[in-house]
Order: structure tokens, then sequence, then C-alpha cells
């Protein structure tokens, strides 16, 4: 007998490490924006994996892809060369306008890896003294959850309990030049920053401040590295949010969506006098660049070439926007928006972020909350414009409600 939804719920209490609190539905199967429980419910799918899953599930040619890489060739370690990673990287440097990448596997792997290059790049280039590099974050940033970032957040939840942390980072609050400018001197090897800040609740800075940060960071002579790995690869109607302001950072720092959600790739890309720093036994990972990653990562690049999803996350995004503007005096206080991605402050009269998503989940739309009141939307950009339409229609039914 399979187990049921409550079942396998209850079933996970006393054997699961209890670090996520996640809607209570228990997802069986999917396809394209659509998601089915074990009870056979269907959802639409408006969080899309925290963006890993911008193709959709199963997207038939990365599913294609993953099998065709399953029936040849799966790991190698970087011990030996295998024949799929020459063309991800040649694709991936291109689709980026960058030169060299350093793949690995999760988000939080590539944000780690970009502050050992950008720590190696200060000493070796820049001629920062032995451990004295420093690297300027903002606040309300979010990176991952390794010691070291966890170390530089400003969410105590994060980081309470989980210290000595790593030192070598500066805080100042996003979206203002003037304290970044202050916060970098002579030590600084980097500006890491999010293009917009998504688990803060889809923060898009002003107009000008990419830019800004790119003509600091090349005036002061510190690198500008952008953890695009929730902000790239189309989510936001360009490949990079950067483009958005024609920006090219130093290093661009990808994941997510990088796996097609079928596997867990990231990368650091860059420009070669800084990527190049590294040499053989300073870093790695054994599965990084695996043949199985390679030919799904390639794949990805192959949609992404198209430009269709770029194009659908601008158009949608435009639908978006106008239903949350529709919304607001209605349920909704506030919203910002990028493309297809939105994080929308409901009114805390009407409930929690987790209570509206909650309500959003018995009528079929599967959303995830942020702070507070906030809830984000970040639905597959293969979504149609009547599912959109359907999906903020369930939020007004609960705003409403
Ligand atoms: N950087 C950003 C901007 C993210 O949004 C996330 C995940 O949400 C990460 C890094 C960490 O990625 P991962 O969970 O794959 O380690």
């Amino acid at each position: 007998r399979t187990r049921t939804s409550a079942e396998l719920i209850e079933a996970e209490k006393p054997v699961l490490a209890h670090n996520y609190h996640p809607l209570p539905v228990v997802v069986a199967r999917a396809e394209g924006t659509w998601v089915e429980d074990v009870e056979g419910r269907r959802y639409l799918d408006m969080l899309a994996g925290y963006s890993a899953l911008n193709f959709g599930h199963r997207h038939p040619v990365l599913i294609e892809a993953a099998h065709r890489q399953l029936d040849r060739l799966t790991l190698t370690s970087r011990a030996f060369h295998n024949d799929r990673l020459a063309e991800f990287a040649e694709r991936l440097a291109a689709l980026t306008g960058q030169d060299m990448v350093l793949p690995m596997n999760t988000g939080a792997e590539a944000v780690e890896s970009g502050i050992k290059v950008a720590r190696k790049w200060a000493y070796e280039v820049k001629g920062v003294p032995a451990d004295q590099a420093t690297i300027v974050v903002a606040a309300d940033n979010f990176h991952g959850r390794t010691t070291t970032i966890v170390g530089f957040s400003t969410d105590e939840t994060a980081r309470s309990g989980f210290g000595p942390f790593t030192p070598g980072f500066r805080i100042v609050p996003y979206n203002d030049l003037e304290a970044l400018e202050a916060a970098i001197d002579e030590t600084t090897a980097a500006v890491l920053i999010e293009p917009i800040q998504g688990e803060a609740g889809v923060i898009v800075p002003d107009d000008g401040y990419l830019s800004g940060v790119r003509e600091l960071t090349r005036r002061a002579g510190c690198l500008f590295v952008a953890d695009e790995i929730q902000s790239g690869l189309g989510r936001t109607g360009r490949t990079l949010a950067v483009e958005h302001e024609d920006v090219v950072p130093d290093l661009v720092l990808l994941g997510k969506a990088l796996g097609g959600g079928i596997v867990p790739v990231s990368a650091v890309v860059g420009r070669r006098e800084v990527l190049g720093v590294l040499r053989p036994g300073e870093h790695g990972s054994t599965f990084g660049g695996n043949p199985l990653s390679a030919a799904v990562g390639t794949a990805v690049i192959d949609l992404l070439e198209t430009g269709e999803f770029q194009r659908r996350a601008a158009q949608l995004g435009t639908v978006l926007r106008e239903e949350l503007t529709g919304l607001v005096g209605r349920g909704v206080v506030g919203f910002r928006s990028r493309g297809l991605w939105a994080g929308v402050d409901v009114d805390p009269a009407i409930g929690t972020g987790r209570e509206v998503s909650e309500r959003l989940m018995r009528e079929g739309v599967l959303v995830k909350d942020t702070h507070g009141s906030t809830i984000r939307l970040a639905p597959p950009l293969t979504i149609t414009e009547d599912e959109l339409r359907s999906a903020l229609a369930s939020l007004e039914k609960v705003l409403a409600a």
C-alpha cells in the first residue's frame, strides 16, 4: 500500500532534520508548470524550485539530454577529462560574455568558490597584504548556508548558533552607493551582491545601482561579483539580471536553473585574469563538471540561446505587473517585480505569508512566503498567460476571503 500525503508528512518527523517547514503538500509527479500530489490533486507551481525550474518540470529537451548522457557516461571526476566539459564551458562563457568557467554543484559552492577566487586575485594580482583581503556584501543578502556565508548574513535565524565565523566581510546597506563607496578601501578584493535580492523579498535596486557598483569597483580596482544564482538564466527577462543595466561583472555566480531542475549544477564564470589565478590542487569538487551535469547544463544553454524564455519572462512579466497593480489596495499593500519574479507584500490583517500560501495551496497554487507577510511568485518561464492569470485570480480570491 502506498502511503497517503498525511502519512508521509508524519513519517518524516522522527527521521528528517527539521531545517525546513514545507507546505503540507507531498508532490509525487510533475510536468511543465503542474505538479501532482500523492492523491492525484494538481497544483500550479508558482515557485519553480526557487528558480531551479525556470524551464518547468521535466522539459523534454532537458530530459532527453539527461537520458542520452545516462546511457553513455555519468561521472569521471576531474582526475580525468570528460568529453562533455569543453563544450559546456565554451558555451556558458559565450552565453554570459565571459572567458572562463569554474564548474561546481550547488549555489553555496559557487559563492564559496567566488570568494576564494576573489581573495586569491586580491593577493596575487592586486597586491593586498597576506590575510588582509576584505569583501563587501549587502545587508539582507542571501548567498547560501555554509558557515562562511551565514557569517556575513544579517538574518539572525540563519546565523545564530553557528559561529565562530570567517572574518574579512563588511556589510553595507543594499541599494546605497555612498555606503558602498565608504566601505571600499585598498584591502577590498570584491563587492559581492545579488543584482536583485531574492530571498529578501525580490528587492529590485534603483536604476543606476548596478552600473554604479560597476563604476565604483572599476575605479577602486576591486572585483564586482554578481550572485545571479536566483536572478540569472532568464528569470528577469534577460539572460542575466545585470544586463538590464548593460553591466558586465568580473565574476558571475550561477546555479539553480543551470541544472535544468534535474541535477545540481553551479558555476563561477569570469574574466581570464581573475579565474586564471587558480592552479591545480588549489580548489576542486568531486562532482563539479561531471559529464551528466555538463550535458544537462549544455542543454539548458541550448534553450537559453533561443531567447524564447527571456522573451516570455519579459512579456508575461508585464501581465504579472498589471495583475498585481490591480490587487494593490485589495489585500496587497505593495509589490516589487522584474520579469516573471515578484515579491508581494500582503496586508498583515489578512494573514501571514505562510497563511496566504496555505490558502493558495488549497486553491491549487503553490507559492512560498519569505519574511513576515511577503509571498514570492516565480513560476516556470514556460507558464502560459492563462495559467498566470488563473494563479493571480486565485490570489485575488484568497485575499478577498
Ligand atoms: N545565492 C542566491 C542568490 C540564492 O538565492 C541561493 C539559494 O536560494 C543561493 C545562493 C544558494 O544556493 P544553494 O541553495 O544551491 O546552495
